[in-house]
């Protein structure tokens, strides 16, 4: 309601059908209602020309989870963070991430010497020691790229300066 009001007040033109934005879970081919305990989250990290690093994430939680849950991918530090050392976002078991810090303790790491890469797998090994899964996306100010997960898969994706970009589904 407070996005409608704030939509309103702004002039936005009403969607009058909501439903016509959606395909639920299962109304898809590829779109099949999930079997348990399952996520899907949207990250991106991003170096830009003059050095600054961005992140940001984009989630609907995770299935089955209770009315009034809020996850890690709006908490600073938990599930996303960006500073001068690195831009992290990160998808799985947001109880998990938000216990250990995990976007933020990455950039910890590569604050106190870390490469990337290790402060990133340091990150997802720890939330495995929880019994948590899932993995990060991290990216620093050299334009290192780190995706470690522990999770069955993880989807990704960059694009390098150089036009270079690369896919991955699954392969650890
Ligand atoms: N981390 C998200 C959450 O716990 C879920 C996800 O990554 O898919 O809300």
């Amino acid at each position: 309601n407070g996005a409608a009001r704030f939509a309103a007040e702004q002039g936005l033109a009403r969607v009058e059908d909501p439903e016509a934005w959606y395909t639920r879970a299962g109304q898809g081919e590829d779109n099949h209602p999930p079997s348990g305990l399952s996520h899907g989250t949207v990250g991106c990290c991003v170096l830009d020309s003059q050095g600054r690093l961005a992140a940001a994430t984009s989630t609907a939680g995770v299935f089955g989870k209770m009315p009034g849950r809020v996850g890690d991918t709006p908490i600073p530090a938990a599930g996303t963070w960006a500073d001068e050392h690195a831009a992290v976002s990160c998808t799985g078991q947001g109880e998990y991430f938000i216990r250990v810090a995990a976007a933020a303790r990455t950039a910890f790491g590569v604050a106190a010497g870390q490469t990337l890469a290790e402060a990133s797998q340091a990150v997802i090994d720890r939330i495995g020691a929880l019994g948590g899964d899932g993995g990060l996306i991290a990216l620093d100010r050299e334009g290192n790229i780190a995706q470690p997960y522990n999770s069955q898969g993880m989807k990704r994706a960059w694009l390098a300066t150089d036009g270079g970009v690369g896919v991955e589904v699954f392969g650890r």
